[in-house]
């Protein structure tokens, strides 16, 4: 169910109306979806940075992944299978790939709903930019 915001009082988890990957979620922003479980939805990047760049999000609704493994470890213990998954499953896993999670506007976080990024399918760099 999306209603309300934070400020309304919203419970920890619920969807949120303003929240794009809520949409997706639910289906109502279209996206392509590559694997899903009952917890997780994972999905191309629009703008991808690697041969394969797949993001996988928790159903439910935190704003990062350090709030979403406080509230609900199991499911982000999820979040972390499915991104292995969605590495051997784009064969990834062969050479090498790398799961990112951007927390906080400062790190490049932009959409506040908790999310792994999974790149694969070429070389990276350390230090990341
Ligand atoms: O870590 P960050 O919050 O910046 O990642 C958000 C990602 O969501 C971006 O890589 C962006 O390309 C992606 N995105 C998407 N589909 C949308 C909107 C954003 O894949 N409709």
């Amino acid at each position: 169910m999306i209603d309300g915001s934070e400020e309304a009082g919203s419970m920890a988890g619920e969807a949120q109306a303003d929240c794009l990957f809520c949409k997706i979620v639910a289906g109502e922003v279209p996206a392509t979806v590559v694997r899903e479980s009952e917890t997780t939805v994972a999905f191309r990047d629009i703008n991808p940075q690697a041969p394969t760049h797949v993001l996988v999000i928790p159903r439910v609704h935190y704003p990062d992944a350090g709030s979403l493994a406080a509230a609900e470890p199991g499911i982000a213990a999820d979040v972390l299978r499915e991104a292995a998954a969605v590495a051997n499953q784009e064969k990834a896993d062969g050479t090498g790939y790398r799961i990112v999670f951007n927390t906080g506007a400062g790190a490049g976080q932009t959409v506040f709903h908790a999310h792994a990024h999974v790149l694969g399918g070429r070389g990276f760099n350390w230090p990341p930019g």
